[in-house]
């Protein structure tokens, strides 16, 4: 994705990502690793994930640590994001973002399907590309 796009949803959580600049631990030192279309899907996942956050996180902080996102990146053309520590509705709202992701454009944000064959979600103007 785009820096300035990482850039505004770094600004809006900016304890979300990033904690760990251990490659091992999280990805998030080598950015959001999928195209600008799955943007606002992002921010709207985000958003809803907001008050289960805070509300984890207080429960986290008697143990010293916080929620983290490790990995947000397309994976078999769908967007995949990872967070740990995590709970059943943040897991559920990343997995219907995942679902989501599917009728979206990677690159535009057009309405899209998966191409199966290039395990890519592409609109028709953007049409899937072999690697
Ligand atoms: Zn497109």
């Amino acid at each position: 994705m785009k820096p300035e796009l990482e850039v505004q949803i770094r600004a809006c959580w900016p304890n979300w990502f990033g904690q760990h600049t251990d490659t091992s631990k999280s990805l998030m030192g080598v950015g959001f690793q999928h195209g600008d279309g799955w943007f606002d899907l992002l921010v709207r996942t985000f958003r809803r994930i907001e008050p289960d956050v805070a509300a984890f996180n207080l429960e986290l902080s008697k143990i010293g640590t916080q929620f983290e996102i490790i990995v947000v990146r397309q994976r078999f053309g769908e967007l995949s994001i990872v967070a740990m520590p995590t709970t059943t509705e943040i897991i559920i709202a990343f997995l219907d973002a995942r679902y989501e992701s599917l009728t979206i454009c990677e690159l535009c944000g057009a309405p899209s399907e998966l191409h199966t064959a290039y395990s890519q979600t592409r609109c028709t103007q953007c049409a899937p590309q072999k690697h």
